[in-house]
């Protein structure tokens, strides 16, 4: 019965490749085709351990990465799983603007893939990194809360709103990296005061590390808030 109903859906609503645009077999789940799959750069190499970017080949002897040498963020530890380029560009744009929570089978199975790294958030309470209200409404649903409560059931933990963008900050895509730290600073607050309990595992989400400005804006925030193990996760780091 269920094959059926699946072939049924097939036939009405044919699923097309994001990426090459090709009609996706039905064995096959998602909205990527098997071919494309293959093109999905995984940063499953050795990673800075403390913003989860990939590492160069030369730095791969050091666990922590230059920028995060020089900036000392307010989160010990984080993970991403691909770069912002190709397909993965493509992936975060579909989910972001074009409303893409049908791509969810297609990110389940990279947890999946990224089991035994994701194992460090096991049982974790996840923290999406909020949009401004406007925002949201613009866009009809916040791409990072939605990443975590994905999240969350992969590694049984929960997800607590638990911080609030109090100013509608430009788009930070045209900004260098000393600006958009401006841009950032004193725009999150906590939705209620001492919110954070110190014996709890904080993982902040969000779609794209770039420079970490926002992310890290966010874990001072928490950590303000008597937050004492933080971590980050993003789907891609550009
Ligand atoms: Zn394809
Ligand atoms: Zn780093």
């Amino acid at each position: 019965m269920h094959a059926l109903w699946t072939s049924v859906l097939d036939f009405f609503f044919p699923r097309f490749c994001l990426h090459c645009h090709q009609r996706i077999q039905l064995t096959q789940e998602g909205f990527i085709c098997d071919l494309c799959a293959k093109e999905f750069v995984l940063s499953d190499g050795a990673c800075c351990q403390r913003c989860g970017r990939p590492m160069l080949p030369e730095a791969e002897h050091n666990l922590v990465c230059a920028d995060c040498l020089e900036t000392n963020p307010s989160f010990q530890f984080g993970i991403t799983l691909f770069p912002y380029k190709g397909i993965g560009r493509e992936f975060i744009q579909l989910l972001k603007y074009k409303n893409g929570q049908f791509l969810k089978s297609n990110l389940q199975a990279l947890f999946k893939k990224f089991i035994l790294k994701l194992s460090a958030f096991q049982g974790s309470t996840f923290v999406p990194v909020p949009l401004h209200y406007f925002r949201r409404w613009q866009r009809g649903f916040n791409q990072s809360e939605w990443i975590a409560n994905l999240l969350s059931r992969h590694c049984q933990g929960k997800v607590k709103n638990a911080l609030i963008r109090q100013r509608y900050t430009q788009s930070q895509t045209h900004l260098t990296r000393e600006e958009r730290k401006v841009n950032v600073s004193n725009v999150f607050s906590l939705k209620k005061r001492d919110v954070c309990n110190p014996h709890v595992h904080y993982v902040l989400v969000d779609d794209v590390f770039t420079t970490g400005a926002t992310l890290n804006a966010c874990a001072s925030t928490l950590r303000k808030g008597g937050a004492q193990r933080i971590s980050i996760f993003a789907l891609a780091h550009g």
